[in-house]
């Protein structure tokens, strides 16, 4: 079997058993902690853009863990701002998208090495503006530099002329172009890799960028822009517009001027672009592409053969690995009931032994989740879940805290249809089920509205193969957790309500970003031309 990207090499993760890499994190959050407190404003044809109806700068990004900890004050961007970065975008369109895919795959490379210099104080800012454990932070760098190196590197073998079959004196050729102008609407969770991972594939092809990042990421999102207009990209090729979603997000998805919406974030927003960019608005001659990746209700399924130390490791990483809020998080986990027991006491002891504190201490296990709207809304579900079934565990806060802190907390005796088994949470909150035998295991696996990722801890050949073929996910694990999909190695993104879009980190997502066109050319001339003066 052809192994595909056998020689992509992956960015390799910090060793934090090392002092020398502990030191590194310790003194970067030194130094961005005394340089906080920036302004973010939008950035149009490389200048700082603010006019009378964008925000006062009274917007602000804080440390989840210590809200009192201004990361930035952020100059919201208005409609006219928004329609200011459109047409930056429209006017350096032709310039960037006739530009050598080798001089953009340059710049992209070029990108990643300056991420990689920066990598600890990048990590820093995440930690302190996102609440990621070091670990996690580190993970999301290496990551971003990935998807640059990928895209760059793919972009190029995209835009080799495609010799299609022949007849004699008949020549087809495939190639590309790039759609226009690319609208990328990003979330908070991996704060610089998930963008970087859209912003890297839309210019790696030639579309010009709008870049809106998530309200409470900005900070790290004014870092993207930063190092790739260090990296040699064009003023106006990426403008930077901070702002609320629901306004300027909204109003970039309407506006017929952008080809191309390239968005992750949660379901109800996906599914309400997809439904606003289906309009041709009067002067668009362009159906909009849409690229949704959008949110999961991820299951376990432990076997009555599963090997209970890994499956209960694997399982606790999964669900409570940066609170849960990542979209491959795992939510549920179903277990046979010939290990149920034993699998849920075992569960307890471990859980309780998960360490809450801020991001910032290198042995946090769980921090602060995002802000006070995830702490409200989590903090709801886990009363929906006393009511509707019972408490197996709640993990401990740390006292006298103001941070965003909510207790990490499993239930048991879940049933399929209750709202903590179907409805994404996006937080440190497990809900486990108990099921008579592997066929029921995969129909409630299988009985969500999602199909992101999954996991099967098992050691029955046949269970596994089954796995294979009727667990419905985008991304499968097999006697593995379900998070940390890298890039190359594990294509990432689900299908039924959690996407659409071919899977990041694979060549084809790049197709998305482009049009095809097909030339086919008579090479029998027929005469000869006449001398041209
Ligand atoms: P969100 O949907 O609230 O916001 C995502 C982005 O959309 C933000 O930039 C936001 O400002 C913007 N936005 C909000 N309203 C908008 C509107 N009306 N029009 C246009 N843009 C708008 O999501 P979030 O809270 O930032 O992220 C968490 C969600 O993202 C979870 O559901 C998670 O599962 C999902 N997610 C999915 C993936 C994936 O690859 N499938 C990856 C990460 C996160």
């Amino acid at each position: 079997m052809e192994t595909l990207y056998a020689d992509f090499k992956n960015e390799p993760y910090l060793d934090f058993s090392k002092d020398e890499n502990r030191n590194k994190i310790q003194s970067a959050l030194k130094k961005v902690k005394g340089s906080l407190g920036k302004n973010y404003s939008p950035i149009i044809d490389g200048k700082i853009v603010a006019s009378a109806d964008s925000g006062d700068g009274s917007a602000q990004s804080v440390n989840p863990a210590e809200p009192d900890m201004v990361i930035g004050s952020i100059t919201e961007a208005s409609e006219n701002i928004t329609e200011q970065a459109i047409q930056s975008c429209k006017k350096n369109f032709i310039s960037w998208g006739t530009t050598p895919v080798s001089e953009r795959a340059q710049i992209l490379k070029k990108a990643a090495e300056i991420f990689r210099k920066q990598k600890s104080e990048l990590s820093a800012l995440e930690i302190l503006e996102c609440g990621k454990q070091w670990r996690e932070a580190d993970g999301d760098m290496c990551e971003a530099i990935d998807f640059l190196e990928f895209y760059a590197q793919e972009a190029v073998h995209l835009f080799e002329l495609k010799q299609m079959g022949s007849e004699p004196g008949l020549r087809n050729t495939l190639y590309f172009k790039p759609r226009g102008v690319a609208a990328v609407i990003s979330p908070w969770n991996f704060p610089i890799a998930i963008p970087v991972g859209m912003i890297a594939a839309a210019l790696a092809v030639g579309n010009t960028v709008v870049f809106k990042p998530a309200e409470v990421a900005t900070a790290c999102g004014y870092k993207i822009y930063e190092i790739l207009k260090e990296a040699g990209l064009p003023d106006g090729v990426l403008n930077f517009l901070p702002g609320q979603g629901r306004l300027i997000g909204n109003y970039l998805v309407r506006r017929p001027d952008v080809s191309l919406i390239a968005f992750t974030g949660s379901k109800e927003v996906g599914l309400a672009i997809i439904e606003e960019a289906g309009k041709t608005p009067k002067g668009q001659n362009h159906v909009k592409k849409v690229i949704a990746e959008m949110g999961g209700k991820n299951a376990i399924i432990i076997d009555s053969d599963a090997d209970l130390d890994s499956a209960i490791t694997g399982v606790l990483q999964a669900a409570f690995g940066y609170q849960g809020q990542k979209c491959s998080a795992c939510s549920r986990v179903i277990v046979l009931d010939s290990v149920y027991d034993k699998f849920t006491s075992r569960l307890k002891e471990a859980a309780l032994s998960i360490k809450v504190s801020p991001a910032e201490d290198p042995g946090s296990a769980v921090g602060a989740v995002i802000n006070k709207g995830a702490f409200e809304k989590i903090s709801q579900y886990i009363e929906i879940g006393k009511k509707e079934a019972q408490v197996l565990v709640q993990c401990e806060i740390p006292q006298g805290t103001t941070g965003y802190f909510v207790k990490p907390t499993i239930f048991c005796n879940v049933q399929p249809n209750h709202r903590i088994a179907q409805e994404e949470i996006f937080g440190p909150v497990l809900a486990v089920l108990k099921v008579k035998d592997f066929d029921e295991a995969l129909k409630i696996a299988n009985g969500t509205q999602f199909a992101l990722t999954g996991a099967l801890y098992s050691r029955s050949p046949k269970n596994i193969e089954r796995a294979y073929k009727e667990f419905e996910v985008g991304n499968l694990y097999i006697n593995t957790k379900c998070t940390g999909a890298m890039v190359a190695r594990q294509p990432f993104g689900g299908f039924k309500l959690s996407g659409v879009g071919t899977k990041a980190g694979m060549k084809e997502y790049l197709l998305q970003f482009v049009e095809m066109k097909t030339v086919s050319e008579n090479t029998q001339r027929q005469g000869f031309a006449p001398e041209t003066i």
